[in-house]
């Protein structure tokens, strides 16, 4: 029998928040987040911490705690993550996705990477911050919400709206899928998340004549649908560059070494590598479908057929997105909203941008921290509507040839664990110093 090395604890509580398996499959049908928020709620507890525990259905559980600052004056820092994770077929992994195998200097499993190893680090940071008695100068709120992966309705939405006294004083909060490093050009360089993208779900219904499959049908439900997503799928939408986007190709440019005058910006972006393909729906709309459904028998033409498009726009465009798209299946393809949430854009500049890649630079010399817009979506998007300005700040310092970006919903998810304890130390120094 072999008994395994003690693991740093941050790896230990990633690890045991990856054997919950807390699957969201969305539309509300989830394996439910209440074990994670409760071991989370009972290391938060261990602190001295009151908790208040948040079901929005049964088995849909957020905790939420405040750690006291000593300076009422200052206004608090949310502190978030979520504890749901999305599903994983485990056929097609190298390991089981809810074991908590660690394998290679990495601990692996479903939310390794989005977002149970920044649930850890926050907790870890806490608890260095606790044993060695340092209050942190703002009330820090630190929240863990369950179903991010649907669009938050069970989770960050639910709170914001029946408990917005959780989050009274708070103007700023950080969380997922920003704060790493990728490798641009041999230059490691850190992404801090500024800003996120608008989504509008679609479904697109067309209608025709029910009838035999033998007959001469031009007006077929199937046939119609069919060149409407043909046109949405197809269309080449324009670069469109914001300020942060503007940002990042300026930075790109510098560290690759070329002039932004005379490569486009699309070009600057793919030249980085593994982070390109994360950054590159971030300069333009982009309309995906992603589902279809039509028919019931093979000699029989339905009288309707439906598809799902994913459509991410900038923040702000969402209705002129929708009216282009509405033009271009045209009149007779019905367009439903299924669902929508806001875009996001925050300055890379203040104080606590300022102390975000301070605390970076201090564990990580002379490396530089460019702004990036997501091209999804975080509960920054439900805080938002409390007036809090949320960025994306999980630090994790990544060897060059890991494809992290590629990991977020990802086959065979994996952190080194050497990049925990270094989120870990950056967060500490983060939650002590602002
Ligand atoms: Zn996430």
């Amino acid at each position: 029998m072999t008994t395994e090395p003690e693991l740093e604890a941050t790896a230990r509580i990633a690890q045991q928040l990856i054997r919950f398996d807390t699957s969201n499959y969305g539309e509300g049908v989830s394996n439910g987040e209440t074990v994670a928020a409760e071991y989370l709620g009972s290391l938060l507890e261990d602190l001295g911490l009151s908790t208040t525990y948040v079901d929005s259905d049964p088995g849909r559980t957020s905790v939420v705690a405040r750690v006291a600052g000593s300076d009422p004056t200052l206004p608090a820092l949310v502190v978030h993550g979520h504890t749901d994770v999305v599903p994983a077929d485990p056929d097609n992994w190298s390991v089981d996705p809810f074991g908590g195998v660690v394998r290679d200097g990495m601990l692996w499993g479903r939310g390794a990477v989005d977002m149970k190893n920044m649930d850890a680090m926050i907790v870890t940071a806490l608890q260095d911050m606790n044993s060695a008695g340092i209050q942190p100068k703002r009330d820090l709120i630190i929240a863990f919400f369950a179903d991010e992966e649907a669009g938050g309705v069970r989770g960050s939405h639910h709170l914001v709206t029946t408990r917005p006294d959780l989050f009274a004083g708070a103007t700023e909060a950080i969380s997922e899928v920003g704060g790493y490093s990728v490798t641009i050009n041999d230059q490691r360089a850190y992404l801090l998340q500024t800003g996120e993208k608008a989504l509008v779900w679609i479904k697109l219904i067309a209608r025709g004549t029910a009838s035999h499959g033998s007959r001469v049908m031009h007006d077929n439900a199937v046939t119609k649908l069919a060149e409407a997503i043909v046109k949405v799928g197809r269309r080449e939408w324009p670069v469109h560059l914001t300020d942060t986007t503007q940002q990042l190709i300026t930075e790109l440019a510098r560290i690759l070494g070329v002039d932004p005058q005379r490569v486009g910006p699309e070009e600057i972006v793919l030249a980085t590598g593994s982070a390109g393909g994360f950054i590159q729906g971030t300069l333009r709309t982009t309309t995906n479908p992603t589902l279809l459904k039509a028919g019931y028998k093979h000699n029989v033409i339905p009288d309707s057929a439906e598809a799902l498009v994913d459509i991410r726009t900038l923040a702000g465009e969402e209705d002129a997105v929708l009216a282009e798209v509405q033009e271009l299946v045209g009149p007779d393809i019905e367009i439903v909203v299924m669902h929508r949430d806001i875009g996001l854009e925050n300055p890379f500049q203040g104080a606590l941008v300022d102390a975000m890649v301070g605390s970076l630079q201090a564990h990580d010399p002379g490396t530089p921290v460019l702004p990036y817009l997501l091209s999804g979506g975080t509960d920054n998007k439900a805080l938002s509507l409390l007036g809090i300005t949320g960025y994306g700040f999980a630090p994790l310092k990544l060897p060059a040839g890991l494809d992290f970006p590629g990991m977020f919903h990802g086959v065979d998810e994996r952190v080194p664990l050497d990049a925990l304890v270094f989120g870990r130390r950056v967060l500490g120094d983060l939650l002590t110093n602002y």
